[in-house]
This record gives structure tokens, C-alpha cells and sequence, in this order.
């Protein structure tokens, strides 16, 4: 344990909450498919960044995480990882990984990360461009045959809005929220008044939430302590950063 903590010291890691599992000291501490290793090498990574280190794990043993850590560490791969290893191939029951963004750029950059994480595993990831199109391609006369989803939340409760939802979450097994800081700004309490809407058709009661932000926001430290049980905080660097 001293030398966990030294580790943590080491990388800047700080924890809270119980039971937190060691941080990985390099991608083969991952316990993750040789497949997704080798497409973080074809990336040109050499090893992880500490917010990887120590968020990887922790979601892979599915606890919810509010994680911390300056723009720029390596946040998307952080949640990326996990979440290709857990939904093992491609299945045809819906979405089960939803990630919301607070741009449409931002989901763009999101989606290409992950094609590129989890090459051969022939993942159908989608973000709603073409809302039009969107309107008829999802509803439950479709296929299913989808397993990400990288979005604004805009766009996605435009389509839960329709009656009946042209969209189904039921399957979602992971949300994630990427730059909480960012959506939760917003001053007025539009993104919590559609992160309600979007949890109410998250109905799997096995979902897990994880919350990555560049800053330490007391509001959405709020929600999270609130809303996700066995909560797991992980922050890089200075906690006031
Ligand atoms: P954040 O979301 O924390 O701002 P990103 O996930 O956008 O950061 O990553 C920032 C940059 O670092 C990207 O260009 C990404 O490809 C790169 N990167 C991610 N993980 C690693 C790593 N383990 N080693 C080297 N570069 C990495
Ligand atoms: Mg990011």
C-alpha cells in the first residue's frame, strides 16, 4: 500500500472513495485484449498518461468515476479503453456505450479516437450528423445494429423528444460525460434538465456513469456524489487547477 501511494504521489494521482483499485504502471498492467494494446502502440503511445493509469482500472472493475485532469493528459483514451474491452464484439441490441460531448467537433474527434482504439473489433460507432437522417435510422424498427454513441446532448434529446422516441437507450451499459465542466456551465439548468431526460431512458439498472472534467467544479462534484453510488474520484495534479 505504501508503494501504491508512492506511485500515486509519483504521477500526481490523488483518490477518494473505497476499495479504489491500483493504478496500471504501464499498458500491459491493463487487463485488457493484446488487440487493444496493440492499436494504443499503433497510436504512438508509449505508455499510459498518469489520468489512464489509474481511470482505466477503475472502470474496468465498473465503478463510477468522477475524473480530473488537465486538458491535454489523455482523457479520451482514459475512457475509451475501458469501455472497447468491456463490450467485448459487436452485438445487435442498440447502443450500449453512450458518450456525450459538448460539441459536435469534440464528438467528431471522439469518434475518431475510438475507430482507431478498437480496429479490428468492428464496433459500429456512431454520431448524429445528419439529424434528419438520424430521425428514421434509430427508432425501434431498426436493426440495432449499433454499439457506440458519441453525441451532444442536443442532438440526442431532440431524437428521445419524438413520439415515440426515435431512439432507444435500454441497452446503455456505460455513459460517459466528457468536459462535465463545460455542460454543466451553462449558467441556466438546461444540460441537468437533459441529463434527466437522458438517464430516464438509460433504464438498464446495471449503467454506470463516469464524469471527466479538466477542472474541479463543486457543481458537478455535487451531482456525482448525488447520483452515482460507489462513487470513485480521481483527480491529476492540483486539485484547484
Ligand atoms: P484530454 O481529453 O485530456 O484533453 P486527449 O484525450 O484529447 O486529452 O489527448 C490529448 C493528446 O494526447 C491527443 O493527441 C492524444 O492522441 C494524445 N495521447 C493520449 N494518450 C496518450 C499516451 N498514453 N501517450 C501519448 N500521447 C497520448
Ligand atoms: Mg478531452
Amino acid at each position: 500500500q505504501e508503494e501504491i501511494n508512492r506511485y500515486r504521489n509519483q504521477n500526481s494521482i490523488s483518490v477518494v472513495g473505497r476499495r479504489i483499485p491500483n493504478p496500471a504502471r504501464s499498458f500491459d498492467d491493463f487487463s485488457v485484449d493484446q488487440s487493444i494494446i496493440k492499436n494504443l502502440i499503433k497510436c504512438g503511445y508509449e505508455e499510459p498518461t498518469p489520468i489512464q493509469k489509474q481511470a482505466v482500472p477503475i472502470m474496468l472493475e465498473g465503478r463510477q468515476l468522477l475524473a480530473c485532469a488537465p486538458t491535454g493528459s489523455g482523457k479520451t483514451a482514459a475512457f475509451l479503453v475501458p469501455i472497447i474491452q468491456q463490450l467485448k464484439s459487436p452485438q445487435n441490441s442498440g447502443f450500449r456505450a453512450l458518450i456525450l460531448c459538448p460539441t459536435r467537433e469534440l464528438a467528431s474527434q471522439t469518434q475518431r479516437e475510438c475507430v482507431r482504439l478498437s480496429e479490428g473489433k468492428g464496433f459500429r460507432i456512431h454520431i448524429l450528423s445528419k439529424i434528419n437522417k438520424a430521425l428514421n435510422q434509430y427508432g425501434p424498427k431498426s436493426n440495432q445494429k449499433f454499439d457506440i454513441l458519441i453525441t451532444t446532448p442536443n442532438r440526442l434529446c431532440f431524437l428521445l423528444k419524438q413520439d415515440p422516441p426515435a431512439i432507444q437507450l435500454s441497452s446503455i451499459q456505460w455513459l460517459v460525460i466528457d468536459e462535465a465542466d463545460k455542460l454543466f456551465e451553462d449558467g441556466s439548468r438546461s444540460f441537468r434538465d437533459q441529463l434527466d431526460q437522458i438517464l430516464q431512458a438509460c433504464d438498464n439498472k446495471d449503467k454506470k456513469i463516469a464524469m471527466f472534467s479538466a477542472t474541479h467544479t463543486p457543481v458537478v462534484a455535487k451531482w456525482c456524489v448525488h447520483n452515482m453510488p460507489g462513487l470513485v474520484r480521481v483527480t491529476i495534479g492540483q486539485r484547484n487547477a
